[in-house]
C-alpha cells in the first residue's frame, strides 16, 4: 500500500496541469496523492492494473521482461505523463512491469474513474490521445535504440530523460538498475559510465549520477533523446 497525502492543487503532473481548470476540478474528487518509494513495483506483467499514475516529481520505468530474470526499460513515464495508458485503450492488465524509478509523488486515479472520465468528450480525452501517440514514439524510437546505438550513447540519452524528468542533475542509480534499464550487463554498464566519467560528463559514485555537463551528454547522446523529447514536449503545447 502506498502512503497517501493530501493532493497538490494546481497539478505538478503536466498533463493535468493542461486541463481546463472546470475539467481538472472535476476530475479532483477521483485523484488521491501518493508518495511514490525508490524500485516500488506498480505493475506486474499479466496483472489488472488498479490506479493509474501521474507524476508529480517522481518517475516510472515501464520495462519488458525478456527472460525470466532480463527487463529492458521500453519508456519512462514523469511529469509529462501517466502510466497505465492501456486502460484509457480499453485493456486493464499491464504488458510491462512499471517500478518506480526516481522517488517523489504521483496523483492516482481508480481505473474504472479513468475509464469512465476519458469516454467523455473533451480535454483530458483529447491530452490522453496524445500522450498515447508521444508514448508510442518512445517506445518505437526506444526498440531502433536498444538494437542500433551504443552502450555509452545509450547511457547518455537515458540519464538526460531521468533528469529532465525529474528536474534534477543528481539523482541515485545503482549498476544493477542501470543494466536492468538498458538490458546490458554490469560490466557494459561500467565501461559506458567509465567513458562518460573520464570525459567529465558526469560523476558516478556509490550509486549517486551526477550530470556535470549538459551539453557534452546531449553531445555523446544518439538522436533518440531529441526525438523523443520534442514529441513529449510538443504533445503538451499543442493540446
Ligand atoms: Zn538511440
Amino acid at each position: 500500500m502506498l502512503p497517501t497525502v493530501r493532493p497538490r492543487a494546481p497539478a505538478a503532473n503536466r498533463l493535468l496541469a493542461a486541463l481546463p481548470k472546470q475539467e481538472y476540478q472535476r476530475l479532483l474528487p477521483e485523484l488521491e496523492q501518493v508518495t511514490m518509494p525508490f524500485a516500488e513495483v506498480l505493475y506486474e506483467p499479466g496483472a489488472s492494473i488498479r490506479h493509474v499514475y501521474f507524476p508529480d516529481d517522481s518517475i516510472i520505468s515501464l520495462l519488458a521482461e525478456v527472460a525470466e530474470r532480463s527487463t529492458l526499460e521500453v519508456s519512462i513515464v514523469g511529469s509529462e505523463g501517466m502510466a497505465g495508458i492501456s486502460v484509457f485503450m480499453g485493456v486493464g492488465v499491464s504488458r510491462y512491469r512499471a517500478l518506480v524509478q526516481g522517488a517523489g509523488t504521483a496523483m492516482r486515479m481508480r481505473a474504472a474513474a479513468l475509464r469512465t472520465e476519458s469516454e467523455r468528450v473533451g480535454s483530458f480525452q483529447r491530452l490522453l490521445r496524445r500522450y498515447s501517440h508521444s508514448l508510442l514514439t518512445q517506445v518505437s524510437q526506444s526498440a531502433a535504440c536498444n538494437r542500433f546505438h551504443e552502450v555509452d550513447a545509450r547511457l547518455a540519452r537515458w540519464l538526460l530523460m531521468t533528469g529532465d524528468r525529474l528536474g534534477t542533475n543528481e539523482f541515485r542509480l545503482t549498476q544493477d538498475f542501470i543494466s536492468n534499464m538498458l538490458g546490458v550487463r554490469r560490466e557494459g554498464v561500467n565501461k559506458a559510465a567509465g567513458v562518460l566519467q573520464k570525459n567529465e560528463l558526469i560523476n558516478y559514485s556509490r550509486g549517486r549520477i551526477k550530470i556535470l555537463n549538459q551539453a557534452g551528454l546531449e553531445a555523446v547522446s544518439c538522436e533518440c533523446y531529441r526525438i523523443i523529447k520534442a514529441e513529449s514536449d510538443s504533445y503538451l503545447g499543442k493540446s
